[in-house]
């Protein structure tokens, strides 16, 4: 499958080309890219079917950028700090509710998806927060969203924020597509970058005590942070969730999110 976007401001033709890995294809394409000097990038990703979903022990959550709303701690959502590793933030813990930039362009997408992102926070409409409700799933509360307005009263918004009350711990080190060593040196928590595809593992005893909706140890990607709240960009930990929590999201036809089963190894 092949797309191109003409772009007369910068006299670059983009072209997007999404071929299966086993594709003769593709290492044609490559040879060919090499040898006209052609500038490209590639990202990896693993396609799974429903009854791999459904076999999952849990499935990580990742929003894709099409459904982000700037919001957090720049919006005065309130943050715990008294964990927080001073280097990366890793550790802060919310807690009052969450604030969006209501002013920004992105506040549009609320209309446009049953759920959003911000920053790793996942934000549902309200069908979808009663439908998640009913479910009784562990591990899951709803709390209320507010809207930022400069000048004027907050607004609070008919979406939710997903509230997990357990955290998972670290994952496997036999996870692949995870940088381990771009890892802040203070607390290994924080900053952690990824190559593509991610596979996540974790250790079987480590997934015994999860609920239905966990967050996950590691904060993953960019980080401003310099101890002040009011300038922090700081990626929350990814949901990790049981394959019910899917279902749910998947009847719904909510979109924007890249689902991952993990796998589960023995101990080592
Ligand atoms: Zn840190």
């Amino acid at each position: 499958m092949a797309e191109v976007s003409d772009n007369k401001v910068l006299k670059q033709v983009f072209v997007y080309v999404t071929l299966d890995i086993d594709d003769p294809r593709l290492l044609t394409l490559q040879k060919l890219l090499l040898a006209y000097k052609v500038q490209w990038s590639e990202d990896r990703w693993d396609e799974y079917t429903d009854e791999e979903y459904e076999a999952a022990r849990l499935i990580v959550v990742q929003a894709l950028s099409e459904n982000h709303i700037v919001g957090g701690p720049r919006f005065y959502t309130e943050y715990d700090l008294s964990n927080a590793c001073p280097a990366c933030g890793a550790g802060m813990r919310q807690t009052g509710t969450y604030w969006i930039d209501g002013a920004g362009p992105q506040t549009v997408r609320l209309g446009q998806f049953r759920a959003v992102s911000s920053y790793s926070e996942i934000l549902v409409d309200q069908p979808l927060a009663e439908t998640l409700a009913r479910a009784n799933l562990s591990g899951l509360s709803l709390r209320s969203v507010y809207a930022y307005q400069p000048d004027e009263a907050p607004i609070e918004l008919i979406w939710r924020q997903l509230w997990a009350s357990h955290t998972l711990p670290p994952m496997s080190p036999r996870s692949t597509g995870i940088d381990f060593d771009s890892a802040c040196k203070s607390c290994r928590r924080g900053k952690i970058d990824s190559t593509s595809p991610e596979r996540f593992a974790y250790r079987a005893k480590d997934v015994e005590g999860a609920q239905d909706v966990n967050r996950m140890w590691e904060h993953f990607g960019y980080v401003r942070w310099n101890g002040d709240l009011k300038t922090a960009v700081l990626w929350q930990p990814y949901f990790v969730v049981t394959p019910k929590v899917w279902r749910i999201f998947r009847d719904a036809g909510v979109t924007g999110f890249q689902w991952l089963p993990i796998r589960v190894v023995e101990d080592e």
